[in-house]
């Protein structure tokens, strides 16, 4: 008799299973379809103490870091693929290529409405602005981070995947192609910048502020960068981008590492001017023989905020460089990099640089 009930106790939990798992499935089917590319950082760092800071970036693999916030599957239909397991300083061009050819394969095959790449916040702002100038798509793409790893005491990576899910599988978020969703605020790519070296409030706009911000489930929008380039550049078929150096102005500065860089064959230089992008007579020099070699020279800024403008102190025209505008010195390198895959006119670099 116990044999006969514990049986039919059996199959009874078996239906249960696979009417709940109907149901899910059911609901599933109204959900919007939601990837997950998982890039390592500390959203997937592990340490030894709760307490303490010391911990391994990039060490939980994707499965783990989805079954750790079972809500964003009330969000989305979640599918996740790990694409490299690395703290984002070691983030590479490689890396950037896979990645961006993912997604527009994604997108391409329509395999989902939204893409989450879980990424480390050191160098996520480039990463953000590479893929916003290569994914020929506007669905969204949201990168997503954390400041303080899965075993920390008042962790922020489940709350920030939750929230990341939560903008690419809005309604709202179709057409707001590539930003970062982090402490509840959404930023453009190529307006966020890692401001604080250890605080979870450390993506900031310096120039423009969040476009979005994200609360109890919900993302609302408030403003849009017109600066999102309508021409995509085509990043198929290339193992490696152009060499491309950021050089560090400063008082007494020595022209060493610009020489250095040319006779190494950069193709370009960013340089982190002082103020508006300015330099003293030595790397001015430098500079200028470096641009009268063919080395495409952009003067960026390393102040922080603000725009670097033609023809301030600096006759842009007649020494042959290009300015930034508001692109800081890491996110102008990207940008100069891709430009360099079509051309190295200077008028046209100069056009880019306005425009995305
Ligand atoms: N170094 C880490 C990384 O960028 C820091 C972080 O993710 O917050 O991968």
């Amino acid at each position: 008799m116990k044999k006969i009930i514990s049986v039919l106790f059996a199959v009874l939990i078996v239906f249960q299973i696979q009417a709940q798992s109907k149901t899910t499935k059911n609901k599933d089917a109204n959900l919007p379809r939601v990837i997950i590319l998982a890039t390592g950082g500390t959203i997937a760092g592990s340490g030894e103490s709760s307490s303490k800071a010391a911990y391994t970036p990039g060490q939980i693999p994707v499965d783990n870091l989805l079954n750790a916030v079972p809500q964003i599957h009330e969000l989305a239909r979640i599918k996740g693929e790990q694409i490299a397991q690395i703290g984002s300083q070691d983030m590479n061009v490689d890396t950037w290529l896979k990645l961006s050819n993912r997604i527009n394969a994604i997108f391409d095959n329509n395999e989902a409405d939204g893409v989450v790449v879980t990424h480390g916040t050191d160098t996520q702002e480039e990463t953000a602005y590479f893929l916003s100038l290569t994914v020929k798509s506007d669905k969204p793409v949201v990168l997503v981070g954390a400041m303080r790893p899965t075993t920390a005491m008042s962790q922020d990576g489940n709350r920030n995947l939750f929230d990341a899910v939560t903008v690419a599988a809005a309604p709202d978020s179709q057409g707001i192609g590539v930003v970062t969703a982090m402490n509840e605020e959404v930023y453009a790519a190529r307006d966020v910048t890692k401001t604080v070296t250890t605080s979870t409030a450390t993506f900031k706009s310096r120039n423009f502020g969040p476009i979005g911000l994200i609360y109890d489930g919900k993302v609302s929008y408030y403003y849009k960068s017109l600066r999102s380039p309508a021409q995509k550049f085509n990043i198929k078929g290339l193992k490696k981008l152009p060499q491309v150096e950021i050089i560090y102005g400063y008082a007494d500065a020595s022209p060493g590492a610009i020489n250095a860089s040319v006779e190494e064959g950069v193709k370009g230089i960013v340089y982190a001017g002082m103020g508006n992008g300015n330099f003293n007579a030595p790397v001015g020099k430098a500079l200028a023989d470096a641009a009268k070699k063919g080395v495409v020279v952009c003067r960026a800024a390393r102040a922080g905020a603000g725009r670097v403008t033609l023809f301030n102190e600096v006759d842009d025209k007649a020494l042959g460089f290009v300015v930034a505008d508001d692109l800081n010195p890491q996110k102008a390198r990207v940008l100069l990099m891709l430009a360099l895959t079509q051309t190295n006119d200077q008028q046209t670099i100069q056009d880019l640089f306005f425009k995305y």
